[in-house]
């Protein structure tokens, strides 16, 4: 028994009037065929040893035996999923609604009633899987207000975002996790946000950058500040493909948060991207010798097209001697075409 108050008043048990403690007691009940701990909250009569439940306590001492319940069954509890509901700013009604359970249904399963293990399944799901979570309110519309459908969605997709951008930032990390050598990185750990930056910065001075060239300038920019300074920017490593450099993941990369591009048509069938600056993005982690590689990369390739920085790059040490498919080292930067 822990005591966890005492006030002076008129005690309902001996009705005289004394210090009435509030205690914690640890209680046993069998709930559903199961043997349940649970702190349960009484009122103590010292005098006449006895333990009132105030109409309140019945209720949260229900609650907390739920509770225990719940997380015995390794189900969720009534607090977490008031928790996932209130992640995406749902009502209890409106969540009910898109989710198509009867309209009290959440408002019982954050109270008293133990949900059963199906509805349990989609809560947790809800709470992993923002996009299932969208599906499930693109279902309900016209059934909330539109109003109500426009937030839920807002916060939704944003958690969807992030949820997915984290996703393709431990995928490639993973990736990268093999190449830390020095000749393969330029001596630097795979920085993400610099990357992104890179590819901004590039965007936003470079007309019409597309990917294989952006892919190039990328190089040029690491393999030129390695050779001023003995480190790369980036940390990308990159293969020797026919068209030249092109970052290990490039395809995940671009679908990073904060590269953006648009989808344009090429002739027949030939789909491209034209990077654009993200209007959001701030350069807050490059550093000047690096913004200074960039600017020099841009001076001299800024106007090439693809087929002429193609050239270029076929014409350094560095891709003559690298095999086909090969990781390109940063042995060959005392070489490069430009300084
Ligand atoms: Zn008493």
């Amino acid at each position: 028994m822990k005591k966890i108050k005492s006030e002076e008043k008129l005690c309902l048990i001996c009705m005289t009037e004394h210090e009435v403690d509030t205690v914690e007691v640890i209680e046993t009940e069998i709930y559903k065929d199961e043997e349940i701990s649970f702190v349960a909250t009484y009122e103590y009569c010292s005098l006449a040893d006895e333990f009132l439940e105030k109409e309140e306590m019945i209720k949260l001492n229900d609650l907390a035996m739920k509770d225990a319940y719940r997380r015995k069954m390794d189900l969720l509890t009534s607090d977490e999923i008031v928790k996932i509901r209130e992640k995406y700013g749902v009502s209890q009604k409106d969540f009910s609604e898109i989710l198509g359970w009867g309209k009290a249904t959440i408002t019982r399963y954050e109270n008293h009633q133990v949900q059963d293990r199906a509805h349990d399944d989609v809560l947790r799901k809800i709470d992993s899987a923002p996009n299932w979570f969208l599906e499930m309110l693109n279902r309900a519309r016209g059934r909330i207000s539109d109003k109500a459908f426009d937030k839920y969605y807002r916060i939704a997709n944003e958690r969807y975002k992030k949820k997915r951008n984290q996703y393709l930032i431990d995928a490639i990390q993973a990736k990268y996790a093999d190449f830390d050598i020095e000749s393969f990185n330029g001596g630097v750990k795979l920085n993400l946000n610099k990357v992104v930056e890179m590819i901004n910065y590039l965007a936003a001075k470079v007309e019409s950058l597309h990917k294989v060239k952006l892919m190039k300038m990328l190089w040029y920019s690491d393999y030129l500040h390695y050779k001023r300074n003995g480190v790369s920017i980036s940390g990308l490593v990159y293969r020797a493909l026919p068209m030249g450099a092109v970052p290990e993941e490039c395809n995940l990369i671009v679908e990073l948060d904060g590269v953006e591009f648009d989808t344009v048509i090429y002739g027949e069938d030939m789909v491209g991207y034209r990077f654009k600056p993200d209007t959001g993005l701030e350069i807050k982690e490059l550093t000047q010798s690096e913004i200074d590689a960039l600017d020099d990369v841009i001076e001299q390739f800024g106007d090439f097209n693809t087929e002429q920085i193609v050239e270029k790059m076929h014409n350094e040490d560095a891709y003559k001697y690298t095999g086909s498919n090969c990781i390109i080292p940063f042995t060959f930067a005392e070489n490069l075409s430009i300084d």
